[in-house]
């Protein structure tokens, strides 16, 4: 049983069959030798007949089994509603937090604690890397800013130029190629893999990992073939480690798909600020 929860709200949600307490405790019921989330369909057994317990992992240590009709072992299936959500998230117009939560059947503020909990970052900051990262695309594809706000799916200039803030340079040099840019660069390994990170004078710059990342650099030259690339030297990559340790000191689930984990270790190092 979680510290936050005595028996008596444990029974309360327990018995109105409360979803926002669904992964805080399971019910253990001693007649059925079955254990149930909070929330499941199932009649309710007397109130001496049952046990509240922190989660799957007890019950099943206690010799219970998984209610067949609630599946209360929802590891999976929380893993499984993040990686839909996580995809939605990533479309153009992805849904508000009571929608998104709806779509995979949690409550609101579970599915936002449960989301937060896998990946170490909010959907919305979440949706936010994802934008960002349709921000450059669109700069590099389309015949400048005013048509990359809209290819981006953006409505309004306001929200483009705040995501585009994490370019390290003003969308106008971006859609430049970095032209007149100046950016260090290093290669690190971490988490979802290696990964290259890179600042200008404005801050940090652009994070890339897996295929994305070379010896080179190469990827930074696709990305802004005009811009100035330098490699960091020892300062810089002490700056650039410490922020990526402290990225990575953020638990999250290592079982979700790398394309996951990819956008939420880099909403991890956004979320530190420009610059150090
Ligand atoms: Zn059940």
């Amino acid at each position: 049983m979680s510290a936050t929860i005595d028996s008596d709200t444990a029974w309360d949600a327990f018995a109105r069959r409360d979803r926002a307490f669904d992964g805080r405790f399971v019910v253990a019921v001693r007649s059925t030798h079955i254990y149930c989330k909070p929330s499941c369909a199932a009649r309710r057994p007397r109130r001496e007949h049952v046990a509240f317990l922190p989660d799957a992992a007890a019950a099943q240590a206690a010799g219970y089994r998984a209610c067949r009709r609630c599946l209360p072992d929802s590891v999976a299936r929380d893993r499984a509603a993040v990686i839909a959500a996580a995809a939605l998230l990533a479309a153009d117009a992805p849904p508000p937090l009571a929608a998104l939560a709806a779509g995979v059947d949690y409550a609101p503020h579970h599915f936002h604690r449960l989301f937060h909990r896998l990946t170490g970052v909010t959907p919305a900051a979440y949706a936010r890397t994802c934008r960002a990262d349709r921000v450059l695309a669109a700069l590099r594809a389309s015949d400048g800013v005013t048509a990359a706000i809209y290819a981006a799916g953006y409505g309004a200039p306001s929200r483009f130029y705040a995501d585009a803030a994490r370019l390290g340079m003003t969308p106008q040099a971006a859609a430049a190629g970095g032209a007149g840019e100046t950016l260090h660069w290093v290669r690190l390994a971490a988490p979802p893999g290696p990964l290259l990170l890179a600042a200008s004078a404005r801050g940090w710059s652009r994070f890339a990992f897996d295929e994305d990342v070379d010896e080179d650099g190469a990827a930074l030259r696709a990305a802004f073939p005009a811009a100035t690339l330098l490699r960091g030297d020892a300062a810089f990559r002490a700056r650039a480690t410490a922020r990526v340790g402290r990225a990575a000191a953020v638990p999250a689930d290592a079982a979700l798909p790398l394309a996951i984990r990819n956008i939420a270790f880099r909403t991890l190092l956004h979320a530190q600020g420009n610059p150090d």
